[in-house]
């Protein structure tokens, strides 16, 4: 069992994912549900130059019938936490998870996307009443930033612990430097330190190994500061960032074309970054 005084100063919140996936520890860690991906992720990035902007990674525990990724608390030692979790890229699905779906069709699917935007569905879709799943996974995400702008706010919570998931909605730049100015409330030392933490991240992923080699989706990058003005940004999540081919590399700042394995990551953080710029100078 937790002593209270530790349960107290951890102010750990999950913004996304599943909610049985994670479970506090003791010492300022969280535990995530195994993944080996995920687990060998980690492993790499320990090693390599990115290490600085990920949380650090101490290994495997079994908690019950689990196994879990004992992973640094970002969280720990903050007070009323505000943070924002960016899902970054130009597509949030595996290439592979395309190859299997292709052919049959989905009405659930179809209702989906009747529910959201009916006038994306074509006449023979609404005539069978089916999408197929790639072509469902592909709409998705032109309906956020993630298609333009190659990231999206996947969820922001301020410091009284609302949190508010329609960003996801966001279309344009300008909406995006708007969501910003909102999550700091303005604060200039605080969108200026978020600004410099992603020039720096932005060098290391020029020069990373890791980087290079990996095919990056539906990881994010978590913002985190609080009242005190110390603000961060890291890369977290890297349970679909898959190793490319021993002799190909990604260059990350060019449109995904199918088979390129391309994600774009590099697009989204150059849009992160402008918005940044654009808040500052409000
Ligand atoms: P999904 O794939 O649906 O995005 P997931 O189950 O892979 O979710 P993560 O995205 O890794 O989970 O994490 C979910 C949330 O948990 C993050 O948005 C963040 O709020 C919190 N979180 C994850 N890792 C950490 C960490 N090391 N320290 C503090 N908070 C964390
Ligand atoms: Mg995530
Ligand atoms: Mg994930």
């Amino acid at each position: 069992m937790m002593h209270w005084s530790l349960r107290r100063q951890s102010s750990w919140v999950q913004l996304a994912g599943h909610q049985g996936n994670f479970q506090l520890s003791e010492g300022g860690e969280v535990l995530k549900l195994y993944s080996e991906e995920e687990a060998k992720c980690l492993d790499s990035l320990m090693t390599d130059l990115l290490r600085p902007f990920v949380p650090q990674y101490h290994g495997l525990v079994t908690r019950g019938e689990h196994c879990y990724i004992r992973l640094e608390d970002l969280l720990s030692g903050l007070r009323r936490p505000v943070i924002m979790d960016c899902k970054m890229g130009v597509r949030t699905y595996q290439e592979e998870e395309l190859i299997t779906a292709k052919s049959t069709l989905r009405s659930d699917m179809y209702q989906k996307m009747m529910k959201i935007d009916p006038t994306a569905l074509s006449a023979e879709e609404h005539a069978q009443k089916g999408v197929t799943k790639c072509r469902y996974l592909q709409w998705r995400d032109t309906t956020s930033s993630t298609s333009m702008l190659g990231f999206r706010i996947e969820g922001i919570m301020m410091e009284d612990g609302s949190v508010q998931r329609d960003f996801r909605k966001i279309l344009t730049l300008a909406q995006v430097t708007e969501a910003l100015l909102y999550f700091t409330r303005s604060q200039l030392d605080i969108l200026k330190a978020y600004h410099s933490r992603l020039l720096a991240l932005s060098d290391a992923l020029k020069n990373s190994l890791f980087f290079r080699t990996h095919e990056v989706i539906g990881s994010s990058l978590l913002f985190v500061h609080d009242h005190s003005n110390k603000a961060s940004v890291w890369m977290i999540d890297f349970g679909k960032t898959t190793p490319v081919p021993d002799t190909s590399e990604l260059r990350h700042n060019i449109p995904w074309a199918e088979g390129s394995r391309e994600d774009g990551y590099l697009i989204g953080l150059t849009s992160l970054i402008t918005s940044l710029s654009q808040a500052i100078s409000v």
